[in-house]
């Protein structure tokens, strides 16, 4: 069997959903199973819904369901006609909306967004995408059946970015979904949403989650391939709307895409691979408006190569922790790690010197109460809006000229950190936010400009 997610893009409107099943069509003698994402936008609507309901902006938020329930609707109509399964679906879609007004009603009152009202919220993008889907599928001939992913995903009960539990995946995994696909069918559920384990409440796995969905799907079921469709034609050396002129990457390692994906290329989630490579299972990632293109190909052997890709990201936080007396002391940087444990920050760039650790965060969610907890162990600080760069590749090290030429390209624009990682294979500076774009340019260019190679 073969697991096979569209992203928003590619189940965006009825022309693309069409697309999407066509696709279908095509690998059904493969046991496909699909994960589908949100339409595109509707998960950033939702969201902005939430915040305005609890913002007391009721009649915004409550325009803005109905602005979503109507392009849904549209939709459903356009790929399925007028008849009565037509109208049946549309009410199904429609209650939907009822409820998401009824939320918004509801935290307008509470005038509070807890994580759990907000995946409540958030995760019904993927549980209104997966039901028109199966009615297109069916449509167009295809033997779908809806599963809810709730019954599936199971994990812990952190809302907007739950942990799921890959054994009770792949228990429930077992028990639901492989007898349809015995039984000829094709399982159709919404990716990024789960429910808590022992309670059953809606969780969502964090944004972008959808890429996660499929690949804990294929390693509980042990799939062929876990394929990701998308609006580009696979992992290309950079993000194509920084630089334009980046190239297809036609095989790359899931160490590589890891890297890539932790420090900023969207179009994998970070925690796509490891399911993938716990099971040995590949994954293809392909453009879902050229199906016959060949896309990007993850697995363990990939070709050596100094400079596989660049990635960029800004919105970081820097931090700096100076301790003169105590830095060199046992157990300080355990001390220092299990802070950031405790906030449940993950650190994505580390440098120490004798008297400091530098370290970078994405997400400032905790940042308050983490930045508190760390001036007990020292002089602490901080600066936002910066941005971080990271070539990768896994012959970085090869003894080459990739560091230098890194460096010469990126010439006279500040840089804060840099930190070569301890695998070898990712290089990475930490600059002003707002030039992570410059910087991930000239560095392309650098590396990948016609006569850069000879270089
Ligand atoms: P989906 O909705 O299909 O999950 P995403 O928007 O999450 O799609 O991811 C696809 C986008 O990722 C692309 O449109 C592209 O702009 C961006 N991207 C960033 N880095 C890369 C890269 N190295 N290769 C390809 N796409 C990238
Ligand atoms: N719809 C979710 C999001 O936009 C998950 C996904 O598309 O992967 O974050
Ligand atoms: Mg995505």
């Amino acid at each position: 069997m073969i697991v096979c997610k569209f992203g928003g893009t590619s189940v965006g409107d009825a022309d693309a959903i069409a697309r999407t099943a066509a696709i279908i069509s095509a690998r059904v003698d493969r046991q496909p199973v699909v994960v589908v994402s949100a339409l595109g936008g509707a998960t950033n609507q939702l969201i902005q819904i939430a915040e305005q309901a609890a913002k007391g902006q009721l009649i915004g938020a409550l325009r803005a369901v109905e602005g979503l329930r109507d392009r849904h609707i549209v939709e459903t109509h356009r790929l399925l006609g007028n008849d009565a399964q037509a109208e049946d679906v549309a009410s199904e879609l429609s209650a939907m909306f009822d409820e998401l007004a009824s939320l918004a009603e509801a935290l307008t009152t509470l005038g509070d967004l807890t994580p759990r009202s907000l995946d409540a919220i958030s995760s019904l993008g993927e549980q209104a995408s997966s039901v028109l889907v199966v009615a297109a599928f069916a449509k167009h001939g295809l033997p779908a059946t809806h599963v809810d992913a709730r019954e599936v995903m199971i994990t812990d009960s952190q809302y907007t970015r739950a942990e799921p539990q890959a054994d009770a995946i792949a228990e429930a995994a077992h028990r639901i979904v492989m007898p349809l696909m015995r039984a000829g069918r094709i399982p159709v559920m919404g990716g990024f949403i789960g429910a808590a384990l022992g309670t059953g409440v809606t969780t969502t796995l964090g944004r972008g989650g959808s890429d996660y969905s499929a690949s804990l799907v294929g390693a509980a079921l042990q799939a062929e391939v876990i394929e990701i469709w998308t609006d580009v034609d696979g992992m290309l050396t950079a993000d194509p709307r920084v630089v334009p002129d980046a190239r297809l990457i036609h095989r790359i390692g899931f160490e590589e895409a890891s890297e890539l994906a932790s420090f900023g290329a969207k179009v994998l989630h970070p925690n796509t691979i490891a399911p993938a490579v716990m099971k040995g299972i590949p994954v293809c990632v392909l453009n879902s408006r050229r199906p016959e293109g060949t896309g990007t190909l993850i697995t363990f052997a990939a070709p050596r190569r100094s400079v596989t890709a660049i990635a960029g990201k800004s919105g970081v936080t820097l931090l700096r922790v100076r301790s003169p007396r105590m830095l060199l002391t046992e157990g300080f940087l355990r001390r220092m790690f299990d802070v950031f444990e405790r906030h449940r920050t993950s650190v994505d760039v580390v440098a120490t010197s004798e008297v400091s650790v530098s370290v970078t965060i994405d997400d400032a969610t905790n940042l308050e109460a983490l930045v508190i907890d760390l001036r007990a162990l020292g002089d602490v600080t901080m600066e936002r809006n910066r941005g971080i760069v990271s070539i990768v590749g896994n012959g970085l090290s090869d003894g080459g000229t990739s560091m230098s030429r890194a460096l010469a390209a990126i010439g006279d624009l500040r840089v804060h950190m840099l930190s070569l990682s301890s695998s070898g294979i990712n290089l990475t500076v930490v600059v002003d936010g707002q030039q992570v774009h410059p910087v991930m340019q000239r560095l392309h260019a650098a590396f990948f400009s016609a006569g850069a190679e000879a270089t």
